[in-house]
């Protein structure tokens, strides 16, 4: 097997541990779920950047092709100081599970970039997002491998790396990558799609606990695109009151709820949500523990473990972020009778508009807003009524189900491909 270093396995243990799971209970074939525990391809790479003061300094980058037996991968790049190979490799993973469970014709990646956003100029940042590509070279293509936007990387980042990709193929190929600005064959609804697929799977689950949410409380973990548009939208589909929101620098909490906009003011104008006028500072562990319908974790993996989840008090979880809850946690949670909107399917709105943005790109034919809230809409409700039947069929909770779909439908494209 791949050799992890101890210090960052958390986010790669989960994976394999969601995976064997789902794999025994469907008594996957055991070369099949030997395929499945590995990614397929990837590839390490260094690149040097000029910086604004005329220095050189050497950059450390990532793609990882987990699976593309169901079409090519997908699969977001994330620019971030603690990058991990090892976490890339589960982020793959879950975008294989990610598209089946959402039933698109799309396999997994993740691409991730060690550094610190935060600390760069926007063109470094610019220059470092160009080496990245020019370094994947031929591993990317609209038919091979199509990243997007994910944790720190943004639509201007992705409309930097299109051109990038373009200017190696000596023609325009923007379908190379999404989540690009709309100006750059972008697609409408992009923008809040991640956020806008959860709040759609909130309501549903909503409908099938009997919960009315309007005037219900909810908090927020992280508020970067996920999360701040899950603020706006929970607001505005839901009638929620968000009392809690965080982001890195820390917690703040009003009993009366937060305006979306003077909020949303009020980070880009100081860079945080803290110190938010009429706010109260809370802990992170505090926000976590809030006594709401509705949590959403909206920032980055294992954050809930088996430490917190018996202080947990709210109704529903829904996993904006990517492998927010340890699978330690995930059991204990689910005594306590919470109902939790696993990952795979509570953050797929991003990818799934993503790839209504490959649609557009490859048919040079575009879609308003509308048309794309709707049909995302239909795909989060067929994807979420699989997972509850799935849950019921086999009696077991959300996430294992949305495993089970989703690892039935990669296998079962990897055996009429002769995989196995
Ligand atoms: N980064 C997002 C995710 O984790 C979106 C990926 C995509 O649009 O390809 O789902």
């Amino acid at each position: 097997m791949i050799q992890i270093p101890q210090s960052a396995q958390t986010s790669y243990n989960t994976s394999q541990k969601q995976l064997e799971e789902a794999a025994a209970i469907i008594e996957l074939d055991p070369a099949a779920y030997e395929l499945l525990r590995r990614p397929l391809r990837e590839l390490h790479v260094t690149m040097t950047v000029k910086m604004d003061n005329g220095r050189t300094k050497i950059f450390q980058g990532f793609r990882v092709q987990h699976n593309d037996a169901r079409g090519p991968n997908k699969g977001g790049i994330r620019f971030h100081p603690d990058e991990t190979i090892d976490t890339i490799r589960a982020l793959a993973s879950w975008m294989t599970w990610k598209t089946s469970v959402m039933d698109l014709p799309l396999g997994g990646g993740k691409g991730g970039v060690i550094c610190n956003p935060k600390t760069m100029s926007t063109s470094e940042l610019e220059r470092l997002s160009r080496a990245y590509i020019r370094q994947l070279g031929s591993f990317l293509g609209p038919e091979k491998d199509i990243p997007a936007p994910d944790v720190y990387t943004t639509s201007q980042i992705m409309g930097w790396m299109a051109d990038e990709y373009s200017i190696m193929q000596g023609k325009n190929t923007f379908g190379v990558i999404t989540g690009k600005p709309l100006a750059l064959c972008g697609s409408a609804g992009r923008g809040d799609a991640t956020a806008r697929g959860g709040i759609y799977c909130v309501r549903n689950a909503s409908e099938t606990l009997g919960l009315n949410l309007a005037g219900e409380r909810a908090a927020i973990q992280g508020y970067g695109n996920a999360g701040s548009n899950a603020h706006k939208l929970a607001i505005q589909l839901l009638g929620m009151k968000v009392i809690a929101v965080s982001d890195s620098s820390g917690s703040i909490y009003n009993p009366d709820g937060f305006l979306y906009d003077a909020l949303m003011a009020h980070k880009k104008k100081t860079g945080s949500v803290t110190f938010f006028p009429g706010a109260a500072a809370i802990s992170d562990k505090e926000l976590l523990e809030l006594d709401v319908a509705v949590l959403f974790p909206a920032a980055l993996d294992s954050v809930i473990t088996k430490t917190n989840a018996p202080d947990i008090r709210a109704k529903i979880i829904a996993e904006l972020a990517n492998g927010p809850i340890t699978p330690e946690a995930d059991a204990i949670l689910y005594n306590k009778g919470i109902y939790i909107i696993p990952d795979l399917l509570c953050n797929a709105g991003g990818v799934t508009v993503s790839y209504f943005e490959m649609v557009q790109n490859a048919y040079g034919y575009y879609w308003d807003e509308e048309q794309v809230h709707q049909r995302l809409e239909n795909k989060m409700k067929t994807a979420f009524l699989a997972v509850q039947q799935t849950s019921q069929t086999y009696k077991v909770h959300n996430r294992l189900a949305a495993y089970i779909v989703a690892v039935k439908r990669v296998a079962d494209a990897m055996k009429l491909r002769g995989w196995y």
